[in-house]
């Protein structure tokens, strides 16, 4: 299965290979601009680990002058002068330039990021459209209220009093390298639509997408200094975050990184919406029949290689259909075809970056060492390129570390349980809260479960499903702040009350 050749790999279009053939720069100010120092990151192809672009570190000058022509442009009213209607009309364009360059993002992805080019066509850049369209309807519906004054009114004044949703400024907007694009856009789309301008970092060993992000939405006819795009490293994001025209910091990542922007933002009381890890739960109760069980182990859990915030890492399975459910999945995973991205056939591709690949296959090897037993995978495939083989870990008690830390790979651990009180201890036994899910066909047992269940969100015989309508973000250390929704525009906005004595 290792060596198997890829029946047939997409053929790289034309024009990603002159994208990647460019010389990269920063975006700032509405143009491309040479960095001020000559320090180059190398981007990697997770198939092969080969260099296909190299793109510039920027450095706090570079950030200094992306923050300063976003707030330029902040404070020109160039954006935030504009009628609402004419915000909407400039981002629904974006939406089209993203839809109408959507097979060269969805390559480009998939080079950089290593995942499957059908997840990349669509999810990522195929979703994109949609989310964008629906955020860019949202900027004509930012609205206040009007409020009736009498409890602190002065005795035979009137009043009248209303509020507003005003853009907070600078948006200093951190990306991850799961989903690069995708991410990103759930940042700057609401930012900008809410009135704010941006600076988009996203994460060193992904940045390609964005850069072409960039150049799509000044063509739509965002204007100058509205978006802004440097690349870089942490170093660069922590300039960023510390720069104090930033008014609010948008990130998605680990929960050690988000922890350190917390502390770094609560010195100015910059505002700080927060995306995080999740060590996710999926319980699957004793009436789901096995194939729906293991069908939804297989989305939940290694959907994008396991590279994704949502996942459900931790599957718990009533003791009765245990054993069925271990031989079905370690069947099921075992037969999982592995290559390349570019391959639309290949089910596992490469995790992100070698760092990430050694990450994994370190815990994986804690694990084992701890006592778990590894019962399929376990093992890097003997091919070139940051593969892990997908794995199945049983017999992990709830304090090894591979029950409490993000993998964020390919790696389940399954557990048994008596009881649903046993399930919910067990489910919730976690620092983090961002999603769960729950298999059955018990309408009681769901309405009994959904409210004990800590987090963000909750799939009812589903997982990882998104919608730009239904808000997502996390409990407990899985974050602050959620995309989403008109409560994600209200999240780069500050709430002006007016009151009027007539
Ligand atoms: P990080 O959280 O370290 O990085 C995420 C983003 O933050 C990147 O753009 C990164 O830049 C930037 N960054 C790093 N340090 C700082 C800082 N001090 N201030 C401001 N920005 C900073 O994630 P990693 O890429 O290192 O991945 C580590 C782990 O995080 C993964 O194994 C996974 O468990 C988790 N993760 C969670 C994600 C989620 O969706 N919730 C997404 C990605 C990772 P740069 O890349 O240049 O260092």
């Amino acid at each position: 299965m290792d060596q198997a050749q890829p029946a047939s790999l997409t053929p790289t279009d034309p024009r990603v290979t002159a994208f990647l053939a460019r010389r990269h720069q920063l975006f700032i100010g509405g143009a491309w601009r040479e960095p001020a120092a000559v320090a180059l990151l190398d981007v990697h192809d997770p198939a092969t680990g080969e260099v296909i672009a190299r793109v510039p570190c920027a450095n706090a000058q570079d950030v200094d002058a992306a923050v300063k022509a976003a707030a330029e442009a902040f404070t020109n009213g160039a954006w935030t002068g504009l009628p609402p209607a004419e915000r909407e009309r400039i981002l629904l364009r974006f939406a089209d330039a993203v839809e109408a360059n959507a097979e060269e993002l969805a390559q480009l992805e998939t080079l950089n990021q290593g995942k499957s080019i059908n997840i990349a066509r669509h999810v990522d850049i195929g979703g994109a459209p949609a989310y964008m369209r629906y955020i860019a309807g949202l900027t004509t519906k930012l609205t206040g209220e009007t409020l009736d004054v009498s409890i602190g009114a002065i005795p035979g004044a009137k009043f009248t009093a209303y509020t507003r949703r005003e853009p907070l400024g600078v948006v200093a907007a951190i990306a991850p390298w799961n989903f690069p694009m995708m991410i990103g856009l759930w940042k700057i789309m609401p930012a900008l639509a809410a009135g704010c301008t941006v600076v988009l970092k996203p994460s060193e060993v992904t940045p390609l997408t964005s850069l072409r992000l960039a150049e799509l939405a000044a063509e739509a006819g965002l204007p100058a200094g509205v978006l802004n795009l440097i690349t870089g490293d942490g170093a660069t994001g922590r300039a960023l975050v510390d720069h104090p025209l930033v008014s609010k910091v948008t990130f998605t990542g680990s929960t050690e990184t988000g922890k350190a922007i917390a502390l770094a933002t609560a010195g100015r009381l910059v505002r700080t919406s927060l995306e995080l890890g999740g060590k996710n739960p999926a319980i699957f109760l004793k009436d789901v029949p096995i194939d729906q069980a293991v069908g939804g182990a297989l989305l939940g859990g290694f959907f994008n290689n396991g590279q994704v915030c949502a996942a459900s890492s931790r599957l718990y399975v009533a003791r009765e259909t245990y054993g069925a459910f271990v031989e079905a999945l370690v069947a099921a995973v075992d037969g999982l075809s592995i290559g390349p991205g570019m391959d639309a056939s290949a089910q596992v591709n490469p995790v992100v970056s070698a760092a990430h690949r050694d990450k994994v296959i370190g815990s994986i090897e804690t694990a084992r060492r701890d006592g778990a037993r590894i019962v399929a995978g376990g093992d890097l495939p003997n091919r070139p390129g940051y593969y892990v083989r997908p794995t199945v870990i049983v017999d992990a008690g709830p304090d090894l570390a591979i029950s409490r830390q993000e993998v964020f790979g390919p790696v389940v651990t399954v557990t048994a349980f008596d009881d649903e009180a046993e399930a919910l201890r067990l489910a919730n036994d976690t620092s983090m809260g961002l999603t769960a899910s729950l298999w059955t066909n018990d309408l009681k047992k769901v309405l009994d479960y959904v409210p004990r269940l800590q987090a963000g969100t909750v799939w009812v015989n589903s997982h990882n499903v998104l919608d730009p309508n239904m808000p997502f973000g996390g409990f407990k250390e899985s974050g602050i702040g959620r995309d989403f929704g008109l409560a994600s525009l209200e999240g780069y906005t500050e709430l002006k009350s007016v009151c009027m004595a007539h």
